[in-house]
């Protein structure tokens, strides 16, 4: 549960993500994505005691968070990232002044030297376009080519849970169909687990395995990609897809 002061922006949610899975999180603006990613992160804390010191909202944060077994709820956000989960925020936030190499290092700060040099390869691999652009300011960089490089700066983290905020906002239906398949490739080939949210499940429900429906801060639905898709009032409901 999250309360911004007195809205409740998570309302007992609890979700899960089995490892090397791809779980969805769908829900139209403010349903409770971001704040999800925030508390699953850590994030949720840094910005509660920010607000606490600023004298500004009381953020009540109550439920836990388990990561491999173990519960991380009291761990800062920089020591979930050192135990493999990563966040990959809203609206990018790359570093805009920095070269599109030199925000791939600072992704891979934490990594050892010949694991950031593997990674930073298959990023290139992955995302074909990077290379040529790679010490182009990322503020030049187009919106697509910003989020392939914000998914690239989060692998170089060496994440085992990666956490995907609507990665595919305000981008062509090309792009984003790249980017869902990148997404794909990179829980086949690096063995990560995936929470990837988006206003609009279409274009990622052929990858999730499984998924959450958020509503006002609540999880209204989930299921099995399969089952979700065989129910015809939950397909054109939320998937967009007519039966
Ligand atoms: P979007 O698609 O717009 O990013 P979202 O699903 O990610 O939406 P959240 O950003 O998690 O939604 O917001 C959930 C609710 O909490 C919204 O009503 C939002 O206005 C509110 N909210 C988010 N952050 C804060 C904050 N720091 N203080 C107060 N209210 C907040």
């Amino acid at each position: 549960m999250v309360f911004y002061e007195n809205m409740l922006a998570l309302n007992n949610v609890s979700i899960a993500c089995d490892e090397k899975r791809i779980v969805g999180v769908f829900g139209a603006n403010s349903a409770g994505k971001s704040t999800l990613m925030y508390t699953l992160s850590g994030i949720m804390e840094d910005i509660r005691k920010k607000e606490l010191m600023a004298g500004g909202e009381r953020i009540t944060v109550l439920g836990s968070v388990t990561y491999l077994g173990e519960d991380i709820s009291g761990l800062k956000p920089s020591m979930r990232a050192r135990r493999g989960l990563i966040l990959c925020p809203e609206r990018r936030r790359i570093f805009s002044e920095s070269t599109v190499l030199e925000n791939l290092r600072i992704g891979g700060y934490l990594a050892k030297p010949a694991e950031a040099r593997e990674t930073e390869e298959y990023c290139f691999k992955l995302f074909p376009p990077l290379v040529k652009l790679r010490k182009r300011i990322g503020g030049f960089l187009s919106g697509g080519e910003q989020q392939m490089l914000a998914i690239g700066r989060a692998l170089m983290a060496q994440p085992k849970l990666l956490l995907l905020d609507e990665p595919l906002m305000g981008l062509s239906p090309l792009m984003q169909a790249i980017l869902v398949k990148a997404t794909r490739v990179i829980r086949d080939e690096r063995q990560v687990s995936i929470i990837v949210t988006e206003q609009y499940a279409r274009p990622v429900i052929p990858i999730v395995d499984y998924a959450f429906i958020l509503e006002n801060g609540a999880a209204v639905l989930e299921g099995e990609r399969q089952e979700l898709l065989d129910n015809p009032d939950v397909r054109s409901a939320y998937f967009g897809v007519e039966s």
